[in-house]
């Protein structure tokens, strides 16, 4: 037996992986990430929503009342824990609900309305994971809260629209368009489409078998065969619903036509939270259709009051960001990157490393993109990993260069190198790379 004080053997492990449905966002698809926060932060300031951002999870009843026990995600794919006092807990699966409790926790009911939010957080979803479906995934979206007009509807529309018009996947995108009544004239309707999958629940695929009492409207929009075949027979929604909802709907079509964005009616969009009223859309892959939308929202009249604020109308939009991402790559669009380096310093010898080190955080401060080797490595090792790096510059302070107090400064594509005073050594390097190229770090301005 080892003693006491004795070190155990280190055994050599797996290396350990994400857990299932979960993924890295490496730098690559941070560029990505960068460019299109820019566009939503841009558009979202253009039109004059602010941004929140809600706790990563809530209380389970959150989720469980607003989203509704028998939406998919309340049914089956909530990350749910109890916390160490035993609260039921869970990691947000969507940030309506949770904006809306914001709402009327903070009192945003006594600010001038509409209140316009904007968010880009991840949600957590037990999803089963595929290409473009994830446990963990990132949205934005927006809300507007307090106003109930057609026009809001439409200028929510317009907003995805003009992102994906920025983004590049305009093109690839179709909307479509769909009303789902107010919850009284829907509660006739449910009850129509209940009797009518009567006797036909042998057809259904199992999560339909298992929706038919929960939650029967989401039955029209499966995406399996069997449950489509049946889904076009069933008696049409708008036949029911409530006159209000019907010209509510023609208003907004007609304030998109004003606006020129195009729209699929699609009586088959249901989107799947409970607390939608009137107007739902999704904007669907031309190539991929339902499977991989790639945003979707509504109008959600009933939820403020349902989470126990006054009576409140509201429409929102949420889009993912992974699938965006793949759109945009489908599409080969390049984003801007400015990861790539300006400088590759090398240097030999303990009081060239010294001298560096100041070198380095000046040529930085100038807003150069800089990078050392300060471990060890031959002149030679450094060049090389100079190449690898793929500067346009590299400078060079061997133990001649501190002596005459000079560096050399390399370019790396022509092979030509310059020997000046170490102090002339930034200026140099601001000429070379160009005063527009630098980035500059410039601190807002604080207000006291
Ligand atoms: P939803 O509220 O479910 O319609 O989601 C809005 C958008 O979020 C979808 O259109 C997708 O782009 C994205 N999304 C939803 N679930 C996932 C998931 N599991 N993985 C990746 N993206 C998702």
């Amino acid at each position: 037996m080892p003693g006491e004080n004795e070190i155990p053997e280190l055994k050599k492990i797996e290396p350990y992986r994400t857990p299932k449905g979960v993924h890295d966002v490496l730098p690559e698809d941070h560029q990505f990430h960068t460019y299109i926060k820019k566009v939503i932060r841009h558009r979202a300031r253009q039109a004059g929503f602010k941004r929140i951002t809600t706790p990563a999870f809530e209380y389970t009843g959150l989720f469980a009342r607003g989203i509704g026990e028998g939406s998919d995600i309340v049914s089956k794919e909530m990350y749910t824990f109890e916390d160490k006092k035993g609260r039921s807990l869970t990691l947000k699966p969507e940030s309506t609900a949770g904006v809306v409790r914001s709402y009327i926790q903070h009192g945003m009911q006594q600010l001038p309305q509409p209140v316009m939010l904007f968010y880009i957080e991840p949600q957590f979803r037990y999803d089963r994971p595929q290409k473009g479906r994830y446990r963990q995934f990132w949205q934005f979206g927006f809300e507007i809260l307090g106003e109930s007009d057609p026009a809001l509807d439409a200028q929510i529309i317009q907003l995805a629209n003009k992102i994906n018009e920025d983004l590049g996947i305009a093109g690839i995108l179709e909307l479509q368009l769909n009303t789902i009544g107010t919850p009284e004239s829907r509660k006739k309707y449910i009850q129509v489409l209940q009797d009518f999958y009567v006797g036909k629940e042998r057809s259904l695929c199992e999560t339909c078998k298992y929706r038919l009492d929960k939650n029967v409207l989401r039955l029209l929009d499966c995406k399996e065969e069997d449950c489509q075949i049946l889904a076009k027979l069933a008696p049409p929604m708008g036949d029911y619903l409530d006159k209000e909802s019907l010209e509510y709907h023609d208003k907004l079509k007609s304030y998109l036509d004003e606006l020129g964005i195009k729209y699929t009616e699609n009586p088959k969009i249901i989107r799947g939270l409970d607390y939608y009223t009137k107007t739902v859309f999704e904007f669907w892959d031309s190539e991929k259709g339902a499977q991989n939308a790639i945003g979707g929202g509504g109008r959600y009249d009933g939820l403020v009051e349902l989470m126990g604020g006054e009576p409140t109308p509201a429409v929102g939009y949420a889009a993912g960001m992974e699938r965006v991402i793949a759109s945009m790559k489908r599409e080969k669009i390049r984003v801007p990157s400015k990861d790539n380096l300006h400088i590759f310093v090398a240097q030999l010898g303990e009081m060239a490393k010294k001298k560096c080190l100041t070198l380095i955080d000046d040529l930085r401060e100038a807003g150069l993109k800089t990078m050392g080797a300060l471990g060890k490595g031959s002149m030679n090792v450094q060049l090389r990993m100079a190449d690898k790096f793929n500067v346009p510059y590299t400078i060079i302070v061997g133990l001649t260069e501190v002596r005459e107090g000079n560096v050399i400064i390399r370019d790396m594509k022509k092979g030509v190198q310059e020997k000046i005073p170490v102090e002339k050594a930034v200026d140099r390097m601001i000429e070379l790379i160009g005063e527009k190229n630098l980035d500059r770090y410039t601190p807002g301005e604080l207000i006291y």
